[in-house]
């Protein structure tokens, strides 16, 4: 489903990234673990293709796509359509209620302000959080927000979700909720799931943890 072969990012004379090859299949919860500064982030981005390689010899594709071939507007289309982000800071719209923020990505998608609203209704309804849809993000916990960020990346059916320490600044008890939602998702909707996190429980629960270290992932 998501197929990647030699990437490597610089910045300067600092190679981040020093060869990543990585394959991930539909339904799959992997996490990526590992020291900070390992590239993790970096890696994570540029399979959610917001960022790109600096060598021209890669390989990039999610769903069979090549990404390499996309022109720039192609692939913030793609990116719309096929890959929901979840950050460690919820990244919400403040001045939009929970609704707003859920439905926005299927607005930009093309979906009618109505088919948009209604099915982030039923998404913020399947997360629990029916009774907060007219809630701005300073009125929801961390937990809800998060929740929400969570509605967002699910509006468009993703292939995959990309997840960059989504439990980072949660409690442990909303924490361990966040990740059972992940699970849900994947066991109902066969969702895919890469996640970097530091969260043990949670790279333990995975179906596959990838190590990185100093620009590699060193067990696949
Ligand atoms: P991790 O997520 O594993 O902590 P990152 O991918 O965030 O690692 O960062 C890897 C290395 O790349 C770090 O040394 C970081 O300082 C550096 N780095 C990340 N982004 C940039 C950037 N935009 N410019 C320069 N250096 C960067």
């Amino acid at each position: 489903m998501i197929k990647s072969k030699n990437l490597h990012k610089k910045y300067g004379n600092l190679e981040v990234l020093k060869g990543v090859d990585l394959e991930i299949n539909k339904g799959e919860v992997v996490a990526i673990v590992g020291p900070s500064g390992a590239g993790k982030t970096t890696l994570l981005q540029i399979l959610g293709t917001l960022d790109q390689p600096t060598n021209h010899h890669y390989e990039l594709s999610i769903n069979g796509k090549d990404l390499k071939k996309l022109s720039h507007k192609e692939l913030s289309d793609f990116r719309n359509k096929n890959i929901g982000f979840i950050f460690q800071f919820h990244q919400l719209l403040p001045e939009f209620t929970a609704l707003e923020n859920v439905a926005i990505p299927a607005y930009i998608a093309g979906l009618s302000k109505k088919e948009a609203d209604t099915k982030a209704a039923e998404i913020l309804e399947l997360l629990g959080l029916k009774n907060r849809l007219h809630h701005k993000p300073s009125k929801l916990s961390g937990g809800e927000q998060q929740r929400v960020a969570v509605g967002r990346a699910l509006i468009n059916n993703p292939a995959v979700i990309m997840a960059d320490e989504p439990s980072g600044n949660l409690d442990s008890e909303n924490a361990k909720q966040l990740h059972k939602l992940f699970f849900e998702l994947r066991d109902q909707f066969n969702q895919t799931f890469i996640i970097v996190t530091h969260n043990e429980e949670l790279a333990e629960m995975s179906d596959r943890k990838l190590i990185m270290k100093d620009g590699k992932i060193i067990n696949t």
